[in-house]
């Protein structure tokens, strides 16, 4: 993009919130039953049947809005959002219009510079409603036409929308990971977007730099995951662009992620869009929520990320970025803070986990939630053989993948296979004396005051010693010895 234009980006964040029944009836809020056995008249939309609101939705609906500083509102109204479907039964979904659950509050991302430090910017969040969900249409892999499936028809759902806040597919990125990550502190979500429990839709305008008015906004859909968002406004933001550049109208629309493709594409015009004809659900009445409950509720809620992450830099000395890595995903955090009451040394065992751990749990698509072979405790035993000279870090890096496939702790793989670090000078010193006398040029470059070709050396003296000693020490031999040959 020219750097005359900026991007305006707001997003709308479907989360389907853990309750045991639907948010109207009281089916099962399962995902994964057979089709259409969770149902009943009133998700089924039968003449007759009487939504009753479920509590826990509204309580979690609730907790979501406090950790996002909203304002509970005083009176709150369900309405019915009228649009002909197949999925929709009663031919109107129950959502709200103009009292939400929760409104005016706001979420703080982190966003990292080139230098590596982080920035918090503050994203306004509009407003959070409750709404059911719809069914599920399926049209392909079945027989004779298409099918409908009313399990997720009345799941609860929280639509939290944003201001138009947000500059950047990268800012959009990290609201998401910072949203998902309150999510998950609450509890109130499982946050998994494969199976539809977190959904996102990006509003994205390009706007003259600095100038009032917004844009021609476009609505996208169908993004299956973080990444995607971040591709499809990256995508709009570059489409929307030239089209400004060759002086082609920018149209209002909605339009479609494809991710094979990698390109949005048209869906439907405003001449098509739905109008919703909002109008108040007769069979839900409004309501009011006491200040005391209200309190109760915030009172009851758990240490949130950002408190958490305050809490990390402090208590455990890391830097920002490790905190922030480390608190954007709960069960990472936990095991992180598991490691340190074991007693591992908390930045040994932040590093350990963001490179090691997570590349291995990548590899073997496994998840940080479940790893009953590399139990906090392990991990811990691991580093403090690190720290105290037992293991160099080099053997360190194989004990973890055994430890990992074997369940074994690291105390007991070192011992079976004799990988305790050689830190007898005596040998080393013999070992130095070869490798620098094996490789006479290299001594010469250090001596001459080329620092970096100690390197090479210190590699062969590993490569002698099987991984086994200790680089430091290495070091201090060489430089000693090659520095007095002088
Ligand atoms: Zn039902």
């Amino acid at each position: 993009m020219s750097d005359q234009y900026e991007s305006v980006i707001g997003l709308e964040v479907h989360v389907q919130l853990k309750t045991e029944s639907k948010i109207f009836c009281s089916c099962p809020a399962q995902f994964g039953a057979e089709p259409n056995q969770n149902t009943c008249p009133v998700c089924l939309g039968l003449p007759g049947s009487l939504p009753v609101l479920n509590e826990r939705a509204l309580e979690l609906a609730m907790k979501v809005g406090l950790a996002l500083g909203c304002r509970i509102s005083d009176r709150i109204k369900f309405d019915r959002k009228n649009y002909f479907y197949p999925d929709l039964p009663k031919a109107y979904q129950i959502s709200q219009y103009d009292m939400p659950v929760s409104s005016k509050g706001h979420l703080a991302i982190e966003l990292k510079s080139d230098a590596g430090t982080l920035a918090e910017k503050r994203i306004g969040i509009t407003r959070a409603h409750l709404e059911e969900d719809a069914g599920k249409l399926l049209h392909e892999g079945v027989r004779d036409g298409s099918w409908v499936d009313y399990n997720r028809a009345g799941i609860p759902l929280l639509e939290i929308v944003s201001e138009p806040d947000l500059r950047s597919p990268e800012e959009a990125f990290q609201y998401l990971v910072s949203l998902k990550a309150i999510l998950q502190y609450l509890g109130v979500s499982d946050c998994n977007m494969e199976e539809g429990s977190l959904r996102c839709d990006a509003n994205v305008s390009i706007r003259q730099k600095g100038a009032a008015p917004f844009g021609t906004k476009v609505e996208i859909k169908n993004m299956n995951s973080f990444r995607a968002v971040h591709k499809a406004i990256a995508y709009e933001i570059k489409r929307q662009s030239e089209a400004l550049e060759t002086g082609t109208r920018i149209v209002q629309e909605t339009r479609l992620w494809n991710e094979s493709k990698g390109e949005t594409f048209t869906m439907r015009s405003k001449e098509e869009a739905h109008d919703y004809r909002y109008f108040p659900e007769p069979d839900l009445v409004p309501f009011s929520v006491s200040s005391d409950q209200i309190e109760a509720l915030r009172k009851s809620l758990p240490e949130l990320p950002q408190a958490r992450f305050e809490r990390f830099r402090k208590q455990y000395g890391i830097s920002d970025y490790d905190a922030y890595v480390l608190v954007a995903e709960k069960a990472l955090a936990d095991y992180f803070e598991a490691c340190t009451r074991e007693g591992a040394n908390p930045k040994l065992a932040s590093n350990w986990i963001q490179s090691e751990l997570l590349a291995l749990i990548n590899l073997k698509k496994h998840s940080i939630k479940n790893l009953p072979n590399l139990p906090p405790k392990h991990l811990a035993g691991l580093i403090r053989l690190i720290e105290n000279g037992t293991i160099s870090g080099k053997i360190a890096k194989d004990v973890i993948v055994e430890m990992y496939d074997t369940k074994k702790s690291a105390e007991e793989i070192v011992k079976e296979k004799g990988l305790i670090q050689v830190t007898d000078t005596k040998l080393l010193e013999e070992v130095a004396d070869r490798v620098i006398q094996a490789n006479p040029k290299v001594a010469a470059e250090v001596r001459s005051g080329k620092a970096q070709a100690i390197g090479f050396l210190v590699g062969q003296v590993m490569k002698e010693t099987q991984g086994k000693a200790n680089p430091k020490m290495i070091n201090e031999i060489l430089t000693k010895k090659i520095t007095s040959q002088k």
